[in-house]
This record gives structure tokens, C-alpha cells and sequence, in this order.
């Protein structure tokens, strides 16, 4: 049946009226999967500088981080719109009064259009909501909660320490302030079948506002790594992927946005797998795939 999706670039040109760029940033310094709030070691998955691979530096200011990110992405022209995105760590944890005055300053630049902030849903408690709220009066914010899996036995496996039921909480309390809300999802987790896969998307699609589906990546100094080095588990195979995908975009309804449709990561720190490092090939494959399942993405 033919399906149209909703592509980010196709979301921010409507909602922005033109074409818009991320900008990666640091604020957050930790999460409390890895500081002892709630666990540590973090994720199995997670690189050491918490998911946030191609951040700018914490060490610079606000201001410096943007511009080197601006440079990255060779996009240095009048009339770019951009949104600051801070990919790293939980970006409601720890100092939130510091936080909090790092997305202002973010936000004050005139050509950013909007934030968007990682976090747990664990780590939404009033206050972050408040500041949440606040930093939504001035801009449209984005929130991205990494759930990766409902199901419980590769939650515990992964070590994400919170229940899924602190993702319906945070996914509602999101809801209340009229924020856009941003569900990560990892397709190819050890242990988990094609349909356990597609349960997760299901779930999430009735929930969340955009979701990111990511291709699992084994990137080194993890424990997935130590794991995957030992057999313990397979990857999958582009051609099972790009099936999951179609299978996935197909049950998301057409208003929620997609954000992501492969993996992401530092191409120098990934193990495996492989095949993945070719993103062009990769886009390439998948696009003929929901073709020939009558999947489109919609015009603007
Ligand atoms: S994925 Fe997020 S919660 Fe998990 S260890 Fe990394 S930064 Fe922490």
C-alpha cells in the first residue's frame, strides 16, 4: 500500500519555511547511567563521550561551539537557518540553572530557529520541565529520549536502567507543554527478533512526535564492543535492515517525523558493522527498497 513519510527536511521547511542545519553541541557533562545516580558503566552501547561523537567541545564557550560547528558543517552563509542540537549526555542532568543558561545563549543567536536537547526520560522531573517550558516560550525545543527497545530483557541487557513506564510518563509531561517530542529507537539489538524490533516502533510511533530509527553500532571502548568480540551476538545484514525500515515506516502514521533512518556515530570508532560506514551506498540501497515497497517521502 502506498505510504508517504514524513522526512525532517520536509517537517523543518514547513515549519521553518526553509531548509534547516544542525549544529552539534556539548553541555551536559555526565548522565546517571554513568555517575552512580542510577547505574554505572552507562549503556552498553554508548561511547565514552556519551552518544555525543560529533559535538563540539565542552571545554569552549557556547558561542565558540557554535561557530567551529557552523565551520564542520562548511555551511558559513547569510541567511542559514540552524538548530542547536546538544547530542551529549543527558542535557536535563546535573546543574540545570548552567544548563539553563547555555540553550538561552543558544537560542538568543538570531539564525538559530531552535534547540534540540538529549536526555532520559528518567531525568524530566519538575523542575527540568519548568526550565523546559521557559526555554519553549522563547523558541520551538526539541526533546530526544533515548528508549531503544520496550522490551525489558534487552533493557536490563543494554543496562538503561529505567522502566518503560518512566518513557509514558515523560512522553505525557512532554506533551503538556506543547514541546516536539523525539523517540530514539536501535533496530539490531542483541537478542531481539525482527517482530520484538517492530513492536518497539509501534509502541513509540503512538506516542512520540518524531523518531530516530538507528542501525545497532558496535563502536570501540564499549561493552557491546567486548561482547560483540566475543561471538556473544550477530549483527544485521543490509539487506535485513533495509526490510526492518520499510516494515517500520510503514506502520509510523504520516504525521510523525522522521528523523534518522540509518545509524550515526564516528566512522574512526566503529567496529561493525561495516557495511554501514558507506552511508551513500547505504541510502542508496534502502531508497530502492521502499520504492519497491511504494514508500515515499512526502513533498514539502
Ligand atoms: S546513551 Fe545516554 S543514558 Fe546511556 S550511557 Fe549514553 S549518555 Fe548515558
Amino acid at each position: 500500500m502506498l505510504h508517504h513519510y514524513l522526512s525532517v527536511n520536509t517537517y523543518c521547511r514547513r515549519v521553518f519555511g526553509c531548509k534547516v542545519y544542525k549544529l552539534a553541541l556539548s553541555a551536559a557533562a555526565s548522565c546517571p547511567n554513568r555517575d552512580g545516580t542510577v547505574g554505572v558503566g552507562g549503556c552498553t552501547f554508548c561511547s565514552a563521550g556519551g552518544s555525543g561523537d560529533f559535538a563540539a567541545p565542552a571545554q569552549l564557550s557556547i558561542e565558540e561551539q557554535i561557530m567551529q560547528a557552523k565551520k564542520i558543517l562548511g555551511k558559513k552563509g547569510e541567511g542559514l537557518k540552524y538548530i542547536a542540537y546538544f547530542q551529549s549526555y543527558t542535557g536535563t542532568h546535573g546543574n540545570l540553572k548552567e544548563l539553563e543558561s547555555i540553550y538561552n545563549r543558544a537560542i538568543e543567536q538570531p539564525d538559530v530557529v531552535g534547540i534540540s536537547v538529549a536526555t532520559r526520560p528518567d531525568c524530566l522531573g519538575e523542575e527540568a520541565l519548568d526550565m523546559i517550558k521557559r526555554l519553549a516560550e522563547k523558541k520551538p525545543v526539541w526533546i530526544e529520549l533515548g528508549l531503544q527497545t520496550i522490551h525489558e530483557k534487552t533493557a536490563q541487557l543494554i543496562n538503561r536502567c529505567y522502566p518503560l513506564n518512566a518513557y509514558e510518563k515523560a512522553m505525557e509531561d512532554l506533551k503538556s507543554i506543547g514541546v516536539h517530542r523525539i523517540t530514539h529507537v536501535i533496530l539490531g539489538l542483541p537478542g531481539e527478533s525482527r517482530a520484538e524490533m517492530l513492536e518497539t516502533v509501534r509502541f513509540a510511533a503512538e506516542k512520540t512526535d518524531g523518531i530516530k530509527l538507528q542501525l545497532l553500532h558496535v563502536i570501540s571502548g564499549t561493552k557491546l564492543a567486548e561482547s560483540y568480540e566475543k561471538g556473544e551476538f550477530d549483527l544485521l545484514k543490509p539487506n535485513d535492515y533495509y526490510e526492518i525500515i520499510a516494515d517500520a515506516l510503514s506502520l509510523i502514521p504520516e504525521d510523525v517525523v522522521i528523523h534518522r533512518l540509518t545509524g550515526d556515530g564516528a566512522k574512526r570508532d566503529l567496529i561493525a558493522p561495516l557495511w554501514s560506514a558507506d552511508k551513500k551506498r547505504v541510502l542508496a540501497d534502502l531508497n530502492r527498497e521502499l520504492r519497491k515497497r511504494d514508500i515515499y517521502p512526502q513533498k514539502t
